[in-house]
């Protein structure tokens, strides 16, 4: 969105576009990324020492209400942190991966047809759809793969040994050897 379509959008709610805000917008803008309000505050507040935590937060929730930014919880990946992202780009579902908290952006026509397809199916007028998919990236699978034959390994025939006291273990041995 261009600051002049997003200054149009908020005017149509009676919201004006100061400098802060569209400092906020231009950063969501340009990292592309989905920023918690704190990490935004951060690269905010580098440009503009002058904006507080507050102002944000505040600033936030207008630019949302004024439907110029999307708030998204990521399948929660984070507990109740919430991400923020313009709504310049073209609808797409997030596929978050839940070890390492990458997120992937799926742009396609399944979810234009998903659309079409709730809106012929139930007679809904859809305003927004938000798609979300959570799972474990390419190279957590791998991780995972370790992870669980490791604790495979931990738990399996070298346990029962191991829960045996060792000093026990080693008290009979010692004495076996001996005697
Ligand atoms: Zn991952
Ligand atoms: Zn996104």
């Amino acid at each position: 969105m261009t600051a002049e379509a997003a200054r149009d959008s908020l005017k149509q709610r009676g919201i004006r576009l100061t400098r802060q805000r569209q400092l906020l917008l231009e950063l969501l803008d340009r990292t592309g990324a989905h920023l918690d309000a704190e990490s935004l505050y951060q690269l905010a507040h580098q440009r503009d020492p002058k904006l507080n935590r507050v102002t944000v937060y505040r600033t936030l929730k207008l630019l949302k209400e004024g439907g110029l930014v999307d708030e998204l919880d990521l399948m929660h990946y984070g507990g109740d942190q919430h991400y923020y992202e313009t709504r310049t780009k073209q609808e797409h579902a997030h596929v978050i991966c839940l070890r390492c908290g990458r997120v992937e952006e799926f742009y396609g026509d399944p979810l234009q047809r998903l659309r079409r397809q709730v809106e012929s199916h139930f007679g809904f007028q859809v305003l927004i759809a938000r798609t979300e998919i959570g799972g474990y990236c390419a190279h957590c699978q791998v991780l995972r793969a370790q992870e669980i034959a490791e604790a495979r390994r931990g738990s399996g025939e070298d346990v029962e040994p191991a829960a045996v006291p060792a000093g026990d273990e080693g008290e009979r041995r010692r004495r076996g050897a001996r005697g």
